[in-house]
């Protein structure tokens, strides 16, 4: 587009939306960028605050042929929320309205709307919201729908599309449209809710959703238990769900993750360094561990808890006595993100999913990447739902270091599909994992969903390039300096 032709537009956009369009030296700090860091640089960024303006919008954006990106909290780790060059963005993150039916149990929300936000105000009804990324105090419920977002809870609870009634918001093209009702049953049409769902912002804007509740569980109970291999631990996990135990959490840190944990001692409280020694303290060398949450009626808690521990009555380990020690260990897992930092200034964090069948061969296979790329490869995750985070870590201002990663992550996706896993659980595609949406799927599948996308977006307005062509990644300048709200926690 010349730039005559993008000025008219942004003028346009102006008139429509007044103050709501940034512009120039006005655009937001972080405008350019998602948590993926590649540098784009957006023509404007429009904060709506109404629906009415999100029609306008994207009328105009079809009139004049501009690309839009939708935009909750920027979270995404994949490049999906990053604006196409010279694109617009379109923020979200004020229509964040929260309406709890107690009755119903369903909670009414505007696409803007924090995950956690909106458990709290479930809670304080009695009910709870279970999908729960790690990034909730900041990602939106519209991203969440937009990546299908999983969290810790997924292997009991599920992920965000088995909570969703309906859907409200946009074509591509500018019409309102609502996807199924709040209705506990609805049967009627194609369901293009569950389209929309994971769709990655390419489908249609998502303005608010109905949201499934469910009655807040009466009781928990946390557990660490280490183990003096991966595979122990693998193994032991696989004992829990062989017993039909069905923990709400069951979060997997390899050797290589506690490690750095157990040397950034300074930054935890005593309490929670307490725990660890006891846990870790009875280990030559850094061990594995689980860390386990069993949630539920009071009585059926118990029940579990005894079985649990009859089934691990070989490992170490401890229980939380209440909930400030139940805090204590769930801070070792959160200081596991960012203790990996010693082994480089620069993580990849690869979400992907393999069968049960095949945990003990990826955690061996980690171990040959790490030898493999001369990298660290500190791998958590979901031992429930085999959804782990295998990270390589890179120092970016090394090439050597970068050129070893970007082969690393291809050499783990084709294992990963090798194991009839999943190149993503979580994330999504967006730019980062386009170069591998071919080993994943068919010509046939990626052609089906390219004739979905062509018949809600005729003029290929959202988010295009995304997804479906493969993103020099490698090669596109990136922004390590910015510091994301994230970063801070
Ligand atoms: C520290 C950290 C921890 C994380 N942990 C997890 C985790 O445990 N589980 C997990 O699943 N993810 C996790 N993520 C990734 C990320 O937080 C999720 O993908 C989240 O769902 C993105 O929400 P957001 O509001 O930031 O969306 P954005 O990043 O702004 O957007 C994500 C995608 O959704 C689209 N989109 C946004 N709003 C809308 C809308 N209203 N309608 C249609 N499309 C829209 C965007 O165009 C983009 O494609 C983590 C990220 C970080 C930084």
């Amino acid at each position: 587009m010349s730039e005559k032709k993008r000025g008219a537009a942004i003028a346009a956009l102006k008139r429509a939306l007044g103050k709501a369009v940034l512009t120039g030296d006005s655009l937001p700090p972080r405008a350019g960028i998602d948590n993926a860091r590649l540098v784009f640089h957006p023509s404007a960024y429009i904060r709506v605050e109404n629906e009415e303006q999100v029609a306008k919008v994207l009328l105009l954006a079809n009139k004049h042929g501009v690309p839009l990106t939708l935009r909750g909290a920027g979270s995404a780790t994949t490049g999906s929320a990053s604006p196409s060059e010279n694109g617009w963005v379109l923020d979200l993150t004020a229509l964040d309205s929260i309406r709890i039916d107690a009755t119903a149990g369903m909670a009414h929300v505007g696409a803007g709307a924090t995950t956690e936000n909106i458990n709290i105000a479930a809670e304080k009804e009695g009910w709870f919201y279970p999908p729960d990324p790690s990034s909730k105090k900041h990602s939106t419920i519209g991203g969440n729908l937009a990546t299908n977002a999983g969290g810790l809870r997924g292997a009991k609870y599920g992920v965000t599309r088995d909570y969703v009634f309906a859907l409200e918001g946009f074509l591509p093209t500018g019409e309102r449209v609502r996807w199924g009702a709040p209705l506990r049953k609805f049967a009627s049409g194609f369901n293009v809710r569950d389209l929309w769902i994971g769709s990655e912002g390419a489908l249609g804007v998502i303005t608010s959703a109905t949201l499934k509740l469910l009655p807040k569980p009466e009781a928990r109970q946390t557990f660490l238990f280490g183990f003096t291999s991966d595979a122990q631990a693998l193994r032991a996990a696989i004992s829990v769900m062989k017993a039909r135990l069905v923990p709400a959490i069951m979060e997997f840190m390899d050797r290589q993750t506690v490690d750095c944990a157990l040397r950034r001692r300074r930054e935890k409280g005593p309490e929670t360094n307490r725990l660890l020694k006891k846990v870790t303290g009875a280990f030559k060398k850094a061990p594995a561990l689980l860390l386990i949450e069993l949630d539920g009626r009071a009585a059926v808690v118990r029940e579990d808890r005894k079985h649990l521990l009859e089934l691990f009555a070989k490992f170490h380990g401890v229980s939380a006595r209440d909930e400030a020690e139940a805090e204590s260990l769930w801070e070792i897992r959160r200081t596991c993100s960012q203790a990996m930092f010693q082994m480089g200034d620069t993580k990849l964090n690869e979400d992907i999913v393999v069968p049960i069948s095949s945990y003990l061969e990826l955690l061996r296979y980690t171990l040959e990447l790490k030898k493999e790329t001369g990298l660290a490869t500190p791998t958590f995750g979901h031992a429930a739902d085999g959804n782990f985070h295998v990270h390589l870590m890179y120092n970016h201002g090394d090439p050597a270091q970068c050129r070893a990663a970007e082969r690393g992550v291809k050499l783990l996706m084709e294992k990963v599909v090798d194991l009839g896993g999943a190149i993503t659980g979580e994330h999504g595609i967006g730019l980062a994992k386009s170069p591998f949406l071919k080993l994943q799927h068919n010509k046939a599948e990626i052609e089906a969903m390219l004739a979905i996308k062509r018949a809600l977006d005729p003029k290929d307005i959202l988010n295009p390039g995304k997804m479906f062509t493969p993103f020099a990644m490698w090669k596109h300048p990136r922004d390590y300096a910015t510091v994301m709200p994230w970063d801070k926690h």
